[in-house]
């Protein structure tokens, strides 16, 4: 773990799936502003790029080949880029699809190299298929340094797999304050998961997507008095970082200043103060005595629906607009939930889902209050 641990030197990592983009198109990604972020990245010492396959519509991993392969000596950075491995059908398209990859970022070999969300029904797929062997395989060719999985599941999947595939030399997990103690994300759970199997984590959204950048009321009171000019983000970050069996915190990081921001508090990292730590302990739960819906996410209510409604995914979207105020994160996250399925305002207010909810919500007036609030 020493090794991996050195080998980042820095706990900052740049998150390349919300690159700037042009005239919003996501496809299009801003390779001037991208180029100017990098400069001022590898400047600063940080080295560590992640992106991956299905990024920006596929484009992250060429945008990288662009804007940072094509620009600076291979060993002026770490890249990690991962294995979508949804698309792989038979064994052979693994290769097809490395290569694809190390031809899209103009390298020869990734420094860090996951399969890409991990979860009880993908590992299996990925074990038929040969996947855990392909990676070893191109560790031991010399194409991956070192080989690793991104997750979404529970701690007990987390546990079988690390168990079964102790060539994994690190994990990278969702892990936030917000979450620590998360029934449905475990946080708290996967990251003491990971440390009794000695494996090193590097964490992806320690933001909650952008979520725990913006604060309203007393949560933001608590922070700002510790410190006015602190971003909201930077106790996220910190928070993560200061875990010790943690070697890597990811940021997406969309414009210059959030990278800015980023950089000043971790080019010399400090982990959170005793009293950051209670601060941060507090904003929870004055998080969680707001109104929210006390919907915890059983997903009984959504097979029956007629509309195809993802009920407790826009309780969620719902739940985030309450605690955070209604922001365009928040926006696009309700937007992110309805993506191909059912709207709140789309109910017809059969009532199927209501005979299902154990927590006996009143289902069809909550949706009401979301498509007021969202559509
Ligand atoms: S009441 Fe609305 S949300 Fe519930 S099952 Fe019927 S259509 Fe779906
Ligand atoms: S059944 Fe009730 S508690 Fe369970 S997910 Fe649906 S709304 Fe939430």
């Amino acid at each position: 773990m020493n090794n991996l641990k050195e080998s980042v030197s820095k706990k900052l990592g740049f998150g390349c799936m919300r690159l700037p983009v042009q005239d919003g198109d996501t496809s299009r990604i801003d390779d001037a502003a991208f180029c100017r972020m990098i400069d001022s990245f590898l400047g600063a010492g940080f080295r560590y790029f992640d992106t991956a396959y299905p990024y920006h519509n596929e484009n992250s991993e060429k945008a990288i080949g662009r804007c940072l392969a094509a620009r600076y000596e291979r060993e002026r950075f770490l890249l990690a880029s991962k294995m979508p491995v949804w698309l792989v059908k038979e064994h052979s398209d693994y290769e097809k699809i490395f290569h694809a990859q190390l031809e899209r970022c103009q390298v020869a070999y990734f420094d860090f190299y996951l399969l890409h969300a991990m979860n009880r029904t993908r590992v299996k797929e990925t074990e038929e298929k040969g996947g855990f062997a392909f990676v070893e395989r191109m560790k031991a060719e010399g194409k991956i340094r070192h080989i690793g999985f991104s997750f979404h599941d529970t701690a007990d999947v987390l546990d079988e797999i690390l168990t079964k595939h102790p060539e994994m030399e690190f994990v990278q997990l969702q892990i936030n304050y917000y979450d620590w103690e998360s029934e449905t994300v475990e946080s708290r759970k996967c990251y003491e998961t990971a440390e009794k199997h000695g494996v090193p984590v590097i964490v992806m959204e320690p933001v909650k997507g952008g979520t725990l950048a913006n604060m309203v009321g007393e949560p933001a009171n608590i922070l700002k008095s510790l410190d006015e000019k602190a971003s909201y983000a930077s106790y996220a970050i910190r928070y993560a970082a200061s875990l010790p069996n943690v070697m890597l915190v990811l940021s997406g990081m969309s414009n210059e200043q959030q990278l800015a921001d980023n950089i000043s508090y971790m080019k010399d990292f400090q982990p959170l103060s005793g009293q950051e730590q209670q601060a941060v302990m507090r904003v929870v739960e004055e998080l969680e005595k707001l109104p929210t819906i006390p919907c915890t996410n059983c997903r009984y209510c959504v097979e029956g629906c007629p509309k195809k409604i993802r009920i407790p995914d826009i309780f969620g979207a719902y739940n985030m607009g309450v605690q955070f105020g209604v922001t365009d994160t928040a926006r696009a996250g309700y937007k992110r939930q309805i993506d191909g399925s059912g709207k709140a305002g789309d109910c017809i207010r059969c009532g199927k889902c209501e005979e299902q909810c154990p927590q006996h919500l009143e289902i069809r007036k909550l949706l009401e209050k979301a498509a007021e609030v969202y559509e």
